[in-house]
């Protein structure tokens, strides 16, 4: 099977997948596993799907790894549905729960979940307009949860380094980099992912949580909302996204074969390290202004010095094959999404082109 080949993708989110995973999907799409009809036209309840959802748990478990002390569940609804759900299981009606203000998406996390908990602010950056970390974050003991957003995908900004919590559970919205490099889940009462990013098609979420976590009470709310009632029924309270719990699983079992996260940590940070130097190298032709202790190893924004040549920019690189560079319009100038399937050679081959651009326009 040949690596990944122009046009290199740099989607943000959907997000590029491993060209390996979709050669397959596409292989077995009309008949999976003799069965002679595709993956998305059976019973979530019949044994070979049974089979294959649990195979995707395990491969799961045992890449990140995910400890005997965790749930792992199949839902939906996006992240974004999760901001609210999350509150309404880990906080009881008036509970508080804290919350680390670094991007978007976190600020996001915060007015969802205000809708059912009494947010407080534990650390921000956003006196700084969200260019790296908060100097401090200070919990409150007493709050159910400390919610914190380990790389904001629109602003560039990631921890590398867990916030300490204390007793207080560890909650993180990890959608743009769960399976970027390893992780020690024990120390997480709640790792959430929308799977569009790193791990398949959107619609699919991922949570891993704390089995503990499952006994509170939480809020007044529907079954369907319920993560304990969904960890009981083995993701299928009702039916799952079978598609997007195929590819994941397609994607586990792809990143066990390049050798696990411990492997690919090293190439994202490769393919990152090459990126930030080439922009720093280039005498301000391009810039990023994130602290480098907190540049995200994912998602790459930069600006050019003169922003009157954007359009040309974008333009050059589409015909370069280079595909969706544009930055999200919340901070304007570029952005290179680089996840798990991106390779090495995409991202030389866009330093390559912004090095011969400057060249051309400096
Ligand atoms: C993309 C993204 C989201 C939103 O995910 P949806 O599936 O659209 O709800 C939330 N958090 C982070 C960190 C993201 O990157």
């Amino acid at each position: 099977m040949s690596p990944s080949t122009p046009p290199w993708n740099f989607s943000a989110g959907p997000a590029a997948l491993p060209a390996e995973v979709l050669a397959q999907a596409q292989q077995e799409l009309t008949d999976w596993r003799g069965t002679g009809v595709s993956v998305m036209e059976v019973s979530h309840r019949g044994a070979d799907f049974m089979a294959m959802a649990e195979e995707a748990e395990q491969d799961l478990r045992a890449l990140l790894p995910v400890p005997a002390s965790h749930a792992v569940l199949f839902l939906q609804g996006g992240a974004t549905q999760h901001f609210a759900q999350l509150a309404m299981n880990l906080a009881a009606p008036g509970e508080r729960a804290d919350y680390v203000l670094t991007g978007h998406w976190s600020q996001k996390a915060a007015r969802e979940a205000g809708h059912h908990v009494r947010v407080r602010v534990a650390g921000s950056s956003e006196d700084r307009g969200f260019r790296g970390l908060p100097e401090r974050i200070e919990v409150d003991p007493q709050a159910s949860y400390l919610h914190f957003t380990p790389n904001e995908t629109i602003h560039g900004v990631e921890f590398h380094a867990w916030p300490d919590a204390g007793a207080v559970p560890l909650v993180a919205d990890m959608s743009s980099d769960i399976l970027s490099r390893p992780v020690d889940v024990a120390r997480f009462g709640m790792i959430y992912a929308g799977a569009q990013k790193n791990i398949g098609p959107s619609g699919l979420v991922l949570v891993i949580i704390d089995r503990e976590l499952l006994h509170r009470a939480g809020q007044p709310m529907a079954d369907i909302f319920r993560y304990a009632r969904h960890a009981e029924q083995q993701s299928m309270l009702n039916t799952p996204n079978t598609w997007g719990w195929y590819l994941a699983g397609l994607t586990f079992k792809w990143l066990l074969r390049q050798g696990g996260l411990d492997a690919m940590g090293e190439r994202n940070r490769a393919k990152a390290n090459a990126l930030y130097a080439a922009i720093d190298a280039s005498a301000g032709f391009y810039h990023n202004d994130i602290d480098t202790d907190a540049r995200s190893r994912m998602n790459v924004p930069f600006r050019l010095h003169d922003p009157s040549l954007d359009p040309l920019f974008l333009d050059e690189a589409t015909g370069a094959g280079l595909m969706a560079l544009k930055g999200h319009r919340a901070v304007g100038g570029m952005r290179a999404s680089i996840y798990n399937a991106m390779p090495m050679e995409g991202v030389q081959a866009l330093i390559a082109f912004m090095g011969d651009f400057a060249r051309r326009h400096g």
